[in-house]
């Protein structure tokens, strides 16, 4: 039977094997998604052994082994380089493993219908998910980039580290206008302080797109559309970058109709 899994420390709150559980459900296949701890100090013998077994299709890798598996598997794809993490680990027939990152395409996902090219856009945050956000906002072409973040710093290197033209500033400035504002950082969520943006600045076609999944109505969204403004919630992105993955691992895209998503939403939020 054919195996894939996910991967972290702690590991139970993943919503990942509820994702892949359904897809694999839906269209029947003789394959299993499963849920594994593994600590730091376990991860090299655990991708050691994964080479072993022909089962193993590859795993998804979340927090906080992103960086340390660059290190153990091949990256035909220079990850390492532009995006700088990885999410996904696969393995190939003769056993060799490779990594890749699927969240900068599960970000663009819902957006793909919008056109940001020479658009301004603020990000706030410059973590690993700022990271993949910023990636495919170069891709893009967008305008200028504005990140906010606690570290001013930090913040400043993505710009340049993503060929990025605009301004690393704290979280208390003023938002510019923006035709896209991403929260990227772990403000909202769960056991984090709310992210305290004034919207005002926004024009009225700007989108807010919260990463932010526990809640799923977060503080900024409930605010943007008190003003009316669409939204697009952390949800969108995890289903789209597990989308990827599943190809990757089982050779088939997973069924993605609108009766298919509500039910997984319903799923993912009971
Ligand atoms: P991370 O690498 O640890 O980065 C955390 C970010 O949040 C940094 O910018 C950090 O600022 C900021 N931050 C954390 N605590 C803060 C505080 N108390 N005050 C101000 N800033 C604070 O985490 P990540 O992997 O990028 O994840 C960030 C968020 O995105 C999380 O909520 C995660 O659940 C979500 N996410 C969602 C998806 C999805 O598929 N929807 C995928 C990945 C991540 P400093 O740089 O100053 O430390």
């Amino acid at each position: 039977m054919m195996r894939a899994e996910v991967i972290g420390d702690p590991i139970t709150q993943s919503k990942s094997p509820v994702i892949h559980g359904f897809w694999i459900a839906e269209l029947g296949l003789d394959a299993e998604y499963r849920r594994m701890h593994v600590t730091p100090t376990g991860l090299a013998s655990y991708i050691a052994q994964a080479t072993s077994d022909p089962d193993w299709r590859g795993c998804n890798v979340t927090l906080p082994h992103k960086l340390a598996v660059m290190d153990l598997v091949g990256d035909p794809g220079g990850v390492r380089d532009s995006i700088g993490a990885m999410n996904t680990v696969l393995r190939g027939g003769d056993g060799t493993l490779t990594g890749t990152n699927t969240d900068a395409a599960g970000f663009y996902d819902p957006l793909h219908g919008l056109d940001l090219t020479d658009k301004p856009v603020v990000v706030v945050g410059a973590g690993g998910a700022a990271r993949a956000v910023l990636f495919a906002l170069a891709r893009l072409g967008v305008g200028p980039a504005t990140i906010l973040n606690r570290n001013v710093l930090k913040a400043a290197a993505l710009l340049s580290a993503f060929g990025l033209k605009g301004r690393a500033l704290p979280l208390d400035a003023v938002l510019p206008p923006a035709a896209l504002l991403v929260n990227a950082s772990a403000l909202g969520m769960v056991g984090h302080p709310p992210l305290d943006l004034d919207l005002a600045p926004l024009p009225a076609d700007a989108v807010v797109y919260d990463l932010v999944y526990a809640p799923l109505e977060t503080p900024l969204l409930m605010q943007a559309q008190v003003r009316g403004l669409d939204t697009v919630d952390g949800l969108e992105m995890l289903v789209g970058q597990a989308a990827l993955a599943f190809e990757l691992f089982f050779g088939v895209a997973p069924p993605r109709d609108e009766a298919r998503e509500i039910r997984l939403r319903a799923l993912l939020t009971a």
